[in-house]
């Protein structure tokens, strides 16, 4: 069995979240440290390590963290603004909790895609 983690915890509502929609697969909540005036976190309420864990059996509860984002967007009053979902994988990707998330950030202009570690180079 895969290690517990905070978000399943959240998930089986052990720890205070402020949940804004949850089903059989998938539970979503706001983040703790928001990047933008909406910032929510559609996780898979099994665990899933990281986007390079996920496999054929999960396609189900996949497919359900992108309609359950676009059905919040739309309840936040941002589908039309836009916004962002942004899947984080490992070190590279600074993955902090290891267990998949996607997050949806919108609620003001985003700016560009990437900002790139100060001294980095994209080559
Ligand atoms: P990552 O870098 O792994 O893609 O993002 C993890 C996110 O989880 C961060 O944005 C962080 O603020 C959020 N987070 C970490 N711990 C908690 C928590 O206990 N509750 C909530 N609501 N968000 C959390």
């Amino acid at each position: 069995m895969a290690a517990d983690t905070i978000f399943s915890r959240i998930v089986r509502r052990e720890i205070p979240a402020d949940i804004v929609y949850q089903d059989d697969l998938v539970t979503a909540f706001r983040d703790i440290e928001p990047a933008a005036p909406t910032h929510v976190l559609v996780v898979p309420n099994h665990i899933i390590a990281s986007a390079r864990d996920v496999t054929d059996a999960d396609e189900p509860v996949l497919g359900r963290m992108f309609a359950v984002a676009a059905r919040i967007a739309r309840e936040q009053g941002i589908a039309e603004t836009g916004y962002r979902l942004i899947v984080n994988c490992g070190e590279d990707g600074c993955q902090e909790v290891y267990h998949l998330h996607m997050h949806l950030i919108g609620g003001r202009p985003l700016g560009p895609m990437l900002a790139a570690p100060r001294g980095s180079s994209a080559h």
